[in-house]
């Protein structure tokens, strides 16, 4: 995977974070589509960067994407207590929304891999209904396992996408990219319209919200920082998984003591 468009990075817990607004990491994806090849964005918040720690394979798949937005305020807190200011954090699912946008601009074909059944397709059509010019070159639920992605990958080639967002959560969904986006290449991307590039994004429970599965916390609570609060009152479940955000806070302040 090529990554020639280097944005300023900080390093946060031994994980890179890129310094880009949501308008330069759409302008990152249309230069990479333009250029060929495959690559892969991740949206790094402080569970992505717990799980890292812990797990070589997910470190190693950040560390070759070629784009990791600031996804979380806790990234952003810990980015500014090293000493770099960034300047927005970039929400996944609000970055595959302005992804959506540029590709109904660009007539890009989009793939949506991933949720419960029938939830990419609901997702895919509440985004055509925003965006009316998108092409939808396919939506499939599929599963995270590897013994079953050959057939996947085949699916996700034959409907030559021009972005790939794969919402089966981390570190599950970023490891399938870095498996299989390589396998995507270049055949793939040899269409009627000509030789493009493939930008896939991990993102999360992206689809389920967009398709109303879901409720994503009210924008009061997503500018006070309180998005991991209302998820954890909606879904209890997810506490033992989000005691990630208060170990990270301490890893956070003794790496930058
Ligand atoms: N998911 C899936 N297959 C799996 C596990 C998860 O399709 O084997 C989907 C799940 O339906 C949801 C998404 O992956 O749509 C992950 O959601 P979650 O909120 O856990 O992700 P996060 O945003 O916390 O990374």
């Amino acid at each position: 995977m090529t990554k020639h468009i280097k944005p300023r990075s900080v390093e946060i817990l031994g994980v890179r974070i890129d310094d880009v607004t949501y308008g330069e990491a759409c302008d990152i994806a249309e230069a990479l589509i333009r250029r060929g090849g495959v690559h892969q964005f991740a949206t790094v918040n402080p569970e992505f960067v717990m799980a890292a720690r812990d797990d070589e394979e997910f470190r190693n798949v950040l560390a070759n994407t070629a784009l990791n937005v600031p996804d979380g305020a806790g990234v952003v807190w810990a980015a500014g207590r090293r000493g770099m200011k960034l300047r927005e954090r970039v929400a996944g699912v609000d970055l595959m929304l302005e992804l959506c946008a540029l590709a109904s601009r660009h007539r890009w074909r989009v793939f949506f891999l991933g949720a419960q059944p029938g939830v990419a397709e609901r997702a895919a059509a509440q985004i055509v209904l925003t965006y009316p010019g998108l092409t939808v070159a396919g939506t499939h639920a599929g599963t995270p396992h590897r013994a079953e992605e050959l057939p996947i990958v085949e699916r996700v080639r034959a409907a030559r996408p021009h972005l790939l967002f794969v919402a089966y959560g981390a570190p599950a969904q970023d490891k399938w990219l870095a498996r299989n986006l390589p396998l995507l290449s270049p055949g793939a991307s040899v269409g009627q319209e000509g030789t493009h590039g493939i930008v896939g994004m991990g993102v999360g429970g992206a689809f389920d919200f967009i398709a109303g599965v879901q409720k994503r916390a009210p924008a009061w609570m997503q500018q006070a920082n309180l998005e991991w609060l209302y998820r954890l009152a909606r879904q209890p479940w997810r506490w033992r998984r989000q005691t990630a955000l208060i170990r990270f806070v301490v890893a956070a302040m003794l790496e930058s003591r």
